[in-house]
């Protein structure tokens, strides 16, 4: 065994030899792989070896599609068969709501270039004539669907690493990862100590253990999982080709052929967390005992759906546990906090997910950032708010709703409320409807009096809309109030503050008393965050700087913050709890901000992007004049236990001036006016400046040498292929989501990031890509919701305040 290694991976599961397989793939052969026991050793053997590309996210089911194509390439290179069967799949809709559910996938996915289909009910008789259909509207038809032999696809990947050089170590557990001052970590083995530049902890079932090794808590949990195995069946042997997989979300099941007989599996709801406290080291090749008991009632329905099962006997029943992340998704990544340690676990689907994952992983650790936007399985998606008990409760939601349709306006009961601000009570006395975003409570729209507390989740308008709209209106014709708190809010201090923040950032550092707007860009000139950054100077000169962005992206941000910051002379902290507050907006915002303060709040003495510290009621606050409602607006941030005085002393002033709550359905709606882009739909990874408008922000000139400057002003010289448009939608009663196709002279052209209803304009926003040579004012596109093609216009005027007048007056 070597004693260094520039990568060890931790595990030898699907996961661990696929990202090893990827490291050398892409130029990495001093890589070693250790294995506690044999490959395959975790959850990896009794796989039912499944794979397919539906994924409620995009770039997940895209990372699915490019998985289940590598298998062709792994059997080429090593002449080992990974047992394909290339079947197809369908999913039933047996409910409106499901066909809704499958014709917004299948839009999708044509922008992917997935050719998945929507059959119906005599195409499913036929493709599978074991699967009974009655009450089957129709489903969706995947032809990459399929499955394959578990274990000879992870010695394939093992193979093909070995073959570029990579070193595998089986029967050696690691006992500890230490880490040294320079960053890099010694690995104990039971076969003695590695040297490692880099660590990935593809631990799987031990992922939790592993992590511990290095102080870190990684949030997923195992789930136990069944499936069974028929004898025989005349149904299935019977024929001349395989049957197709089918999977029933009305009966939480997926079907498919093994051998002469059929295995079934379910995602049953009465389902619980394995091994709570821990995965015993000495657990390995042993299945979990049956239990029939949690499945009969799956089981019968199965029966009816397939009535062939009625009469064939069970086989074996395989009872095994695998891990989930609290939203169902991989943890995959630096881990935040930490140098060099990467992590490829809590990956529930790992062989339709595996290749993606090895494969966005290594192009992080070899090229610095991976292809696409991996956002969605990016370990930092979580904080270090989260906790097992909140993963537990969230992993078992997850779990019973595998086969649940997933809405866009969907907010999951579990573990809720978590984090809270003091502002929550206030809201709930209002009748607040709250969502919830990395683990904080948010309150989405106010419910009218006799109106239930609940929206109802849909892919059409919900019972929210009207609700939405009388906030929207208040906010335009009066002045609305709504919390600042989902932000996320970094403050920057020391005297190295403002060059590192200019290095940072591409877009301009403020004056003290200014803000500025600016993207931030990794080297590759791709966007990954959208900032607005506010400049304080106190009375001895010394500026204090707050960088505010996503809230979501707080443990995203902090970790390339950390990892960029000089040895000495600049503090970030992460403020994004302590420093909370209101927005206020509409006309009369500067006329209840005035009653609140003696400072001079006047157009003239505070204009669009100042930023001041004055008292506002009992508090010390700082007042930013900007608002992302587009309209006349402040925010205005105190420390979180003042957040209830400055709520009283707002109510209080705002007597007669119309004063009234708005939640963030209302704001995404406001936005919408002004064709504002958001984090993670316009603004991400998968983006750049020139093709978003953010160009405007970037200081191209500016003396400091920022990340990305060479990549952005090289895209900016050759000019961008495709740009972002917004247009007015002629919708019925379903907005755009995302990810929608847009037609030109009836050929996909591009796609939609969001979009949504103007409740201003009484009109349907869709905003979206499209090649720049296409782009002009007034063109007539089509864009297809729900399975339907809608005609849409292309408009480059606002819908509200086009010339910034109130904005800005
Ligand atoms: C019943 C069942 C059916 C399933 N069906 C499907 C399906 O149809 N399709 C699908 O895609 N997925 C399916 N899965 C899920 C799939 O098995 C997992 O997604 C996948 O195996 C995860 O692989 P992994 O490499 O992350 O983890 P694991 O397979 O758990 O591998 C982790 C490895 O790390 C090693 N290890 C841990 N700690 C150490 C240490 N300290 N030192 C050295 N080595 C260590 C372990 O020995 C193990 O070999 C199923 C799972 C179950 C239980």
């Amino acid at each position: 065994m070597k004693t260094s290694a520039q990568v060890v991976v931790i595990g030898g599961g699907v996961v661990g030899c696929s990202v090893l397989y990827h490291l050398t793939k892409l130029g990495w052969s001093d890589v070693m792989l250790i294995e506690r026991s044999e490959l395959t050793s975790g959850s990896t053997w009794h796989a039912a070896g499944g794979f397919h590309t539906l994924n409620g996210d995009t770039n997940m089911a895209a990372l699915q599609g490019y998985t289940i194509r590598l298998y062709k390439e792994l059997e080429e290179i090593t002449g080992m068969s990974c047992g394909l069967h290339h079947v197809g799949g369908v999913t039933l809709a047996t409910s409106p709501t499901r066909v809704d559910h499958l014709k917004a996938e299948r839009a999708k996915h044509r922008y992917m270039g997935l050719e998945t289909e929507f059959i119906g009910p005599e195409d499913i008789a036929k493709l599978s004539p074991i699967t009974n259909v009655d009450g089957v509207l129709g489903g969706l038809y995947d032809p990459l669907d399929g499955h394959l032999d578990p274990s000879g696809t992870t010695h394939a990947y093992a193979k093909a690493a070995r073959m570029a050089g990579a070193e595998i170590v089986l029967r050696n557990p690691v006992r500890e990862t230490l880490q040294r001052p320079d960053g890099t970590w010694d690995v104990v083995t039971e076969q003695g100590t590695i040297h490692a530049e880099h660590l990935v902890n593809a631990g799987g079932l031990w992922a939790r253990e592993v992590g511990a090794m290095a102080g870190v808590y990684l949030p997923l949990h195992p789930m136990e999982h069944q499936y069974l195995v028929t004898e025989e069946t005349p149904e299935v042997y019977e024929r001349d080709s395989e049957l197709p997989h089918v999977m029933d979300p009305e009966g939480e099941s997926y079907l498919r052929q093994e051998g002469r007989g059929i295995c079934i599996g379910f995602y049953e709801q009465k389902c619980d967390p394995w091994a709570v406290d821990g995965t015993p080291w000495d657990f390995g090749h042993e299945l979990l005992e049956n239990k029939m008991d949690r499945i009969e009632e799956s089981v019968a329905f199965a029966c009816k759906r397939f009535p062939v099962l009625e009469r064939a006997g069970i086989k074996t029943v395989i009872n095994g546990p695998f891990t989930f992340a609290p939203d169902g998704n991989p943890l995959v990544g630096p881990v935040p906090g930490l140098r060099n340690y990467w992590s490829a676990c809590g990956v529930m689907a790992g062989f339709s997910q595996g290749g993606g994952v090895g494969l966005s992983l290594a192009e992080w650790m070899v090229e610095g950032e991976p292809s696409r936007d991996v956002f969605a399985m990016d370990v930092a998606r979580f904080g270090s708010w989260i906790t097992p008990g909140y993963t537990r409760a969230k992993v078992r939601e997850n779990y019973q709703r595998r086969f649940s349709i997933s809405y866009p306006n969907e907010e999951l009961p579990a573990a809720r409320p978590f984090q809270t601000t003091p502002a929550y009570d206030i809201w709930k006395d209002q009748r607040a409807v709250f969502g919830a975003g990395y683990g904080m409570e948010a309150v989405n729209y106010f419910a009218p009096e006799g109106e239930p507390l609940f929206e109802t989740p849909s892919f059409r308008r919900s019972n929210a809309f009207a609700a939405v709209g009388a906030e929207v209106r208040a906010v335009r014709e009066a002045v609305g109030i709504n919390e600042i708190h989902n932000f996320g809010k970094y403050r920057v201090t020391g005297p190295g503050a403002r060059d590192w923040i200019d290095t940072i950032m591409a877009g301009r550092v403020p004056k003290p008393g200014r803000l500025s707007l600016t993207p931030m860009l990794s080297p590759k000139g791709r966007l990954i965050g959208d900032f607005t950054i506010s400049c304080l100077e106190d009375a001895r000169g010394a500026e204090a700087f707050q960088l505010t962005a996503s809230y979501g992206a707080q443990a995203y941000h902090m970790r390339w913050f950390q990892s960029h910051l000089p040895a000495s002379g600049v503090a970030v902290e992460n403020v994004s709890t302590r420093r909370i507050g209101f927005q206020i907006a509409g006309p009369n915002a500067r006329e209840l901000l005035a009653r609140t303060t003696r400072a001079d709040v006047s157009a003239d003495a505070f204009k669009f992007m100042d930023v001041r510290e004055m008292d506002v009621g009992l508090t010390r606050a700082v007042v930013q004049r900007v608002s992302y409602t587009g309209d006349l607006g402040y925010e205005i941030y105190v420390g979180a236990e003042d957040q209830r005085a400055l709520y009283a002393a707002l109510t209080e002033a705002g007597e007669g001036l119309g004063l009234k709550p708005f939640g963030m359905r209302a704001m995404m709606s406001l936005r919408l006016d002004k064709f504002f882009g958001s984090w993670l739909r316009e603004f991400g990874p998968d983006y750049t400046p020139a093709e978003t408008g953010m160009d405007r922000f970037v200081a191209y000139n500016k003396p400091a040498d920022f990340i990305g400057k060479a990549a952005a002003a090289a895209e900016k010289a050759k000019g961008p292929a495709r740009k972002l448009c917004s247009f007015v939608v002629d919708a019925a009663d379903a907005d755009v989501v995302a990810y929608e196709p847009i037609y030109v002279g009836g050929d996909i052209k591009g796609f939609v990031t969001s979009g949504g209803y103007s409740h201003f304009a009484n009109k349907s926003i869709a905003i979206g890509f499209l090649p720049v040579d296409l782009i002009s004012d007034g063109l007539d596109v089509e864009i297809e919701i729900l399975g339907d093609l809608r005609r849409a216009r292309l408009v480059t005027e606002p819908l509200f305040d086009a010339d910034g007048a109130r904005m800005r007056g």
